[in-house]
Order: structure tokens, then sequence, then C-alpha cells
């Protein structure tokens, strides 16, 4: 190719209006409401958006926790662009291309002891029915087959697959669609007020609430369970942290039983805990570890899931010479191009020690988000990592609407946060400055007290 075409279309330009906003059906968005008052990003970098209006953003939610190296990163843009010109694309049927070996060496390196191998998606909810998928069939190829009841969490967020809905835990994610899955069950989630209202780090309360997986196990019979899915920090459900000893005590059944255990890290993995994945932060090591976002920076659609040696090597061991030993995958599995950004994401991390960064800011992070004790509407605040949660007292008869009200006058003020419920989400960048967080909590105080 000889010069590089003119763009087709050039962003700052684009007026909305209701006639060209209207063909976009826009995914997690109330339509009607946000086509009469649009909110659109031209631009980002570092750690701001700029908007259709000339206007900086403060990005206190690192897009949607995916922008862990903040935005507008010229390794991942060169490295892409490079690899669209020597390879756009290589089909994953019996075909394979170097940069897809190479990332998932260096994302299993990352991975917990144990846990080596790696199978790519192009986002979180694929990674989560994938992991499920090679769950039931591990189970199946160990002789098991009874094993195919699936065990969730109340206010669990595993995506928006069908498999993902099913052990999900997120009402709204599941009403609409039918009976989903059968075949599931769900652990009670770990939350308490009472118990727990402004804790910081994990909360001292509630590992006992692993052992209704016994309950679980009796009333089914472990003989009848593949595996159990819980996000270490249960994010979009409003940052449910995780009790001291709870995942060790899950992870203890789930091996008495041969239950497999599946981590969620799609927010958790890639630094977000200050260390490579959740599992490290808490010292539990899973069977599998779904990821995504960070895993590209959010720059490139890409997810993967990472299995345990003991379970590639079953499917190895089990199937027919020659023949496909998870018949599964995506047309845009391990993508070249995503691939690119990926090795150029973990190189930025890793050249910048970025999950340092997390771990040296977690507890001015910590104070500034505890400092907000005593605002109006909030009645609980909680914090692990470089994510914190703001909970606010609901509105009577109208839940969510105030933290709906917070989002809207945030953005006004120039912040991005992530509301869910009447739950606040706060997860900035990984070079996020103090001054940064500084300014984030200052507008949050003073939009909690301009809001009803
Ligand atoms: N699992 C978890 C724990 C998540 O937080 C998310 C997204 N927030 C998903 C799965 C789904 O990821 P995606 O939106 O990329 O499908």
């Amino acid at each position: 190719m000889s010069s590089i075409s003119p763009k087709s279309f050039e962003a700052t330009q684009f007026k909305p209006t209701p006639n060209n906003l209207e063909a976009f059906f826009m995914p997690f968005t109330s339509n009607r409401h946000f086509k009469a008052n649009p909110r659109l990003f031209v631009k980002a970098e570092g750690m701001h958006f700029t908007n259709i209006d000339g206007k900086q953003v403060l990005d206190a939610t690192a897009g949607l926790w995916c922008v862990n190296a903040g935005h507008g990163r010229r390794e991942i843009s060169e490295a892409v662009s490079h690899q669209i010109q020597e390879l756009d694309y290589s089909p994953p049927f019996q075909m394979g291309h170097p940069a897809a070996f190479e990332l998932a060496s260096r994302v299993a390196a990352l991975a917990p002891t144990g846990l080596d191998h790696v199978f790519f998606t192009n986002s979180g909810s694929e990674s989560v029915d994938t992991a499920l998928k090679i769950a039931l069939a591990y189970q199946r190829a160990k002789g098991q087959g009874t094993r195919t009841r699936l065990i969730g969490r109340e206010r669990g967020y595993h995506g928006v697959g069908f498999g993902g809905i099913s052990v999900g835990g997120m009402v709204n994610n599941r009403k609409w669609f039918g009976t989903a899955l059968g075949g599931i069950d769900h652990l009670p989630h770990t939350y308490n007020a009472k118990e727990m209202a402004y804790s910081k780090g994990q909360p001292a309360w509630g590992a006992h609430l692993a052992d209704d997986l016994e309950r679980l196990v009796a009333l089914h019979d472990a003989s009848s369970i593949a595996a159990v899915i819980v996000e270490p920090v249960a994010g979009s459900t409003g940052v449910l942290i995780p009790p001291k000893g709870y995942l060790e005590k899950l992870r203890e059944i789930c091996t008495k039983h041969g239950i497999l255990l599946i981590f969620d890290e799609v927010i958790c993995g890639f630094g977000r805990l200050g260390t490579n994945f959740g599992a490290d932060y808490f010292g539990v090591t899973p069977d599998l570890i779904t990821c995504a976002k960070g895993l590209t920076n959010g720059a490139i659609p890409m997810g993967g899931v990472i299995v345990s040696k003991q379970i590639y090597d079953t499917f190895m061991e089990t199937s027919a010479e020659n023949a496909i030993e998870l018949f599964h995958g995506y047309t845009y599995s391990a993508h070249p191009v995503a691939c690119a950004a990926g090795l150029a994401v973990l190189d930025i991390y890793k050249n910048e020690g970025l999950f340092d960064r997390v771990k040296e800011i977690t507890p001015y992070w910590e104070n500034a988000i505890h400092s907000l004790k005593g605002t109006r509407h909030v009645i609980d605040l909680r914090n692990i990592g470089l994510i914190g949660a703001i909970e606010l007292e609901s509105r009577p008869g109208k839940p969510g609407a105030r933290a709906m009200d917070a989002f809207l006058k945030a953005y006004e003020k120039g912040m991005l946060i992530r509301v869910t419920g009447d739950i606040i989400a706060m997860s900035p960048p990984f070079i996020v400055e103090k001054s940064h967080v500084d300014q984030a909590v200052s507008i949050l105080a003073d939009v909690l007290k301009s809001i009803d």
C-alpha cells in the first residue's frame, strides 16, 4: 500500500441531531434520554476524555474498568497499525500466527503458578461462556459427564451471554430474557451493610458465607456439579469485596468435592488490585481465570480464559488422535490486531511498573474515598486496590435515581463515574496522580451536596 487514504469520517465535525442519532440502538443506555441530551466523546489522552464541546472530562472509571494504562497510548496505536499492515487477519481454523503464541506465553507467565494455557476470546462475556463450556467439557472428558450443574452467586456479573446471565445474579440482566439456562444455582452474595459498612479493604466478617456451597453440594450431590464461578471482587454490581477467608473457603470446598473454581477476573485481572491477578492478591488459585478489559487497555476488544495445566492436559490426553480437542472458538479468536495491542499493553504495564503504582497509591486512594464519610446521602464507602465505591441512600420509591443524578451532575462538572443502582463506582487508570484523586473526591462531594 503506498499511502494512507484520507479519513472517511471526522468526529469533531459531527453535529448531533435527532436524525443522525436515531439509527444506533445503544447498549446499557436509556436511548430516549440520551438522544434528547447526548454526551459524546471525541478524543482521549492520559486521564481525560474530550467531549464534542471541547470540554475535558476526568476519567475516574478507566473507561469501563479497562483503560488501565491511561488513554491515547502511542505504543498501542503503533503496534496495532503495524500489525494491520503486516497481517490484518489470520483464520483461527487450523492456522496460527506468531503474535497469538507470544501473547499466550506472556499472559501465562503473569498468571498464578499452574495456570499456564490461554484461550482467546473477544470480550469478557465470551470469556465467561468459554470458561463455563471448558468446565463442562473437562468434566465430561474426565468421565464425569454427570457434572453439568454450574454455580454462580447473587449479585454476580458475568457478562451478557446466556451462560453469563444464567450464572450471574444481576436481576435486570436476567428478567427480560426468559428462563436462562437450567441446572444453575447461586451462592448468597457477600455484602452485609450492618457488618461491613465503611470497611477498608477486605471486611473481617463473612467467611462463613462460603459454607453455603456445602449446602448446595448436600442438596444436589457433588457428582452433579461442574464448576463454581465468582468474581474475586464483584465490580459491576456495586463493588462487593470478599470477606477475609471467604475465597480460601470456597477453594477448599471445591477441591474437596472435585468442583472446578472459576475466577471471573475481567475487572481484577491486569493490575487493578496492584497484583497481576486478583488470585495473587487474595492468595487463592482457581482452576480457570477469565479476563478481558485490561488485557488490551480497552483499545481493541479481546478477552481470554487461562486454564490450569491439568485441564489442558486432560483435553490433550483424552481426545482421539488428530481430533479437535475443544470444539469451540470465534472468527476473531486471537485476532492478530488484538494480539499486537495486548503485547504492547503488557510491555507498558511492565516498563512503567504500573501494577506497583497501584499498590503505592492505594493508601492515598483509600483515605480519599473514606474522606467522603458524612457527606450528604452517603451510607457506605468501601475500597480495595484502585477501586472505590460510594453507596447512596436510595430516593424513596426511586432506586437508582439519585446515583443517576450524581452521574449526570458529575459529567457536567467534568468527571466520568460509573453508577450501578445507588452505588457510585470509581476505578481510575493506574497513571492517576494524587491531584486527580483529590479532584475526583472534591467534585463528588460537591455533586452529592447539590442533588436531592
Ligand atoms: N465479567 C465481569 C466480572 C465483568 O466485570 C464484565 C464487564 N464489566 C464482564 C464479565 C463482561 O465483559 P464484556 O462487557 O467485555 O462482555
